[in-house]
């Protein structure tokens, strides 16, 4: 998976495809999906939702530039795989899910596997975690159809954001905040379910 999908198509930064190796991507999908977990697919997790596939989520990951010290926002828990991968690369995971039962499978697996470095919230991420903000990096994994201020708000000086926005058409976007200024730049197509979201 690494070599293939992840190098092959440009993803460089060693941390992120070091973790990538390391983390058992087939313990987050469903029993029957388990043979299919190291292709470069997105996968059904249950609840109508699916776990990103891995090449966007190691690309989402390196976009974000992570250090070491960081605290990271994750909108859109899902199977857990993404916050997995953020808790090998920073100080804190706070990871927001809408739908109840898949956030309580998520921290099954991930208490399993052993991690302590994640935080958990049910309920609408539109709003963002606003108790523990900011964060220095906020990564959303379910679509919105534009960027919610909540979480521009909730962003660390400087602190940057990967997203993608969109209804029929999505692009992954980047939003750099920088003293005063939000900076935005589109970085591909993608195709995420979208933000279940009443705000
Ligand atoms: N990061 C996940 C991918 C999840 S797919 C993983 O690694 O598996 C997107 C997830 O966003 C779904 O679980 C969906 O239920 C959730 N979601 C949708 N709208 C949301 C909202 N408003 N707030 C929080 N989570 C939401």
């Amino acid at each position: 998976m690494v070599q293939n999908q992840l190098r092959a198509r440009g993803v460089k930064d060693r941390k992120v495809l070091d973790v990538m190796r390391k983390i058992p991507r087939h313990e987050f999908v469903p029993e029957n999906m388990k043979s299919y977990a190291y292709q470069d697919e997105p996968l059904p997790i249950g609840e109508g939702q699916t776990i990103s596939q891995p090449y966007i989520v190691a690309y989402m990951t390196e976009v974000l530039a992570l250090k070491g010290a960081e605290k990271v926002l994750e909108i859109g828990t899902g199977s857990g795989y993404q916050a997995a991968i953020l808790a090998e690369l920073v100080k804190e995971v706070f990871t927001v899910e809408v739908i109840s039962p898949l956030s309580v499978k998520a921290q099954e697996v991930l208490k399993k596997l052993g991690y302590k470095n994640i935080y958990f919230k049910i309920g609408d991420g539109t709003l963002g975690w606003e108790e523990n903000a900011p964060y220095d990096a906020v990564m959303v994994t379910a679509a919105p159809a534009k960027v919610p201020k909540a979480l521009q708000e909730q962003l660390e000086i400087p602190g940057r954001m990967v997203i993608p926005v969109g209804s029929t058409f999505q692009e992954l976007v980047l939003v750099k905040r920088e003293m005063k200024k939000f900076k935005k730049r589109k970085l591909l197509p993608v195709r995420f379910v979208p933000l279940i979201s009443k705000h």
